[in-house]
């Protein structure tokens, strides 16, 4: 099998004029310049994003408590997140799926609540590691969960199966040891906003309103609080409220950090120090989180988001080129998920998961540099075809079989309306 386009972007060498990319047996076996019979003429070949951080069981939460501080924000989503039946959390999960490919999305480093995502990532063919969260006090009750949450998933040959502590505000540190010491992928959230720096500090502050579900104050900021268990094993999203004092030892200890900028900021948490982490060495890639704080698992905004804020940031146009945020979605996302071998670039040897994007009509074509065409000029609308493993799991063209995936989500949104959000 091979594909051509206008341009190829390998991300670990230069661009290729009219490229192509062979692939056997779900493997890439050539990446070079020449045509196929499958040919995109305005087009660029992309390694599949590879997403750093997302909830594919929120695909339809768009807009619940909008513009709420955190604290009532995360207290409406609990609470509407249990009005649905497992078969709705499959549903939605499966419209998250859809929509992560539709984007050019072929890897997902997924926090699942219920364990839907692993079965719908493996049901309709996205690669994902997906992690099971546990919320707990007591490491006993963190096996608890895991065992039930996991007699529920399959591992398949796409779909490898982590645990995620959720945060350092609703699991002890005995809870993230117990998780680490079971051999899979670790993934939690922390220093996502200063609330959470505020109860754990001091136990005071928003996150006082979900005192069942949150641990004890450790009287240290959440880096601290969790610090004797970050390593290379713990992949750590958002690290939002991280001092300059504490990049150095994210960096000393080779913790994996999955930057999501559109929610960061949507949430009103802030922009995380992307120069200073990546500047330390820190391995950062770019999540899009979950249209639970977002509005979608837009990758292409996402990039776009990275390199507005970063720049805003830094105050310098240089803080992030076009190139160095498509590594972010790409080769050092895989990097942060410790798949690297396997999957990020275009690279004989890798597995064939890439993405076809068109520029045709945008101002970005004809195209000068690719890799700014495609983070400034792409869109899941310009997403032509997304291949994972060499099966083509996503085409432009024939969005309507998803119709009935879209309709069934729906309906369980609805059902979530039913209940009013939380007042401020
Ligand atoms: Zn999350």
């Amino acid at each position: 099998m091979e594909v051509s386009a206008g341009w190829v972007l390998p991300v670990d060498g230069p661009p290729i004029q009219d490229g192509l990319v062979r692939y056997e047996n779900g493997r890439i076996v050539a990446v070079a310049p020449g045509r196929a019979e499958r040919h995109f003429d305005d087009a660029v070949i992309v390694p599949g994003f590879v997403n750093a951080h997302s909830h594919l069981e929120y695909a339809n939460y768009a807009g619940f408590a909008d513009g709420s501080p955190f604290g009532p924000w995360i207290r409406t989503h609990v609470e509407r997140k249990h009005r649905l039946a497992p078969e709705q959390m499959l549903a939605v999960a499966r419209l998250g799926v859809v929509d992560s490919l539709r984007s050019g999305i072929t890897t997902t480093a997924d926090y699942s609540f219920s364990g839907a995502a692993a079965t719908a990532a493996a049901e309709l063919g996205l690669r994902a590691i997906v992690y099971l969260e546990v919320f707990a006090l007591d490491p006993g009750e963190a096996e608890r969960q895991w065992l039930e949450k996991r007699r529920r998933v399959t591992e398949t040959a796409l779909v490898r199966i982590g645990i995620s502590p959720h945060a350092p505000y609703t699991c002890s540190l005995d809870t993230y040891r117990f998780c680490l010491s079971l051999g899979v992928p670790v993934g939690t959230h922390l220093a996502e906003s200063a609330h959470e720096t505020e109860w754990l500090l001091n136990g005071s502050g928003p996150l006082q309103a979900i005192a069942p579900i949150v641990v004890p104050p450790t009287g240290l900021r959440p880096v601290a609080s969790i610090e004797p268990v970050l390593g290379p094993e713990l992949l750590c999203a958002h690290c939002v409220d991280v001092t300059p004092d504490e990049v150095p030892l994210l960096a000393d200890r080779g913790v994996p950090v999955a930057h999501c900028p559109r929610s960061n900021a949507l949430l009103g948490c802030g922009v995380a120090p992307l120069t200073l982490l990546r500047d330390a060495g820190v391995v950062v890639g770019l999540g899009t989180d979950s249209p639970a704080s977002t509005p979608s698992f837009d990758m292409f905004e996402e990039l776009r988001s990275a390199i507005a804020f970063a720049r805003a940031r830094d105050g310098r146009a240089e803080a992030l080129q076009a190139s160095k945020a498509l590594a972010l979605a790409t080769v050092d996302a895989a990097r942060a998920l410790r798949l690297d071998a396997e999957v990020g670039t275009l690279t004989p040897g890798k597995r064939a998961d890439l993405a076809v994007v068109s520029l045709a009509g945008s101002p970005y074509h004809p195209v000068e540099d690719p890799a700014a065409a495609v983070v400034f000029g792409g869109s899941p609308d310009r997403v032509l075809e997304t291949i994972v493993e060499g099966q083509t799991r996503y085409r432009r063209t024939e969005e309507e079989q998803w119709r009935e995936v879209r309709s069934i989500a729906s309906a369980a949104r609805a059902r979530m309306l039913g209940s009013p959000p939380l007042p401020l």
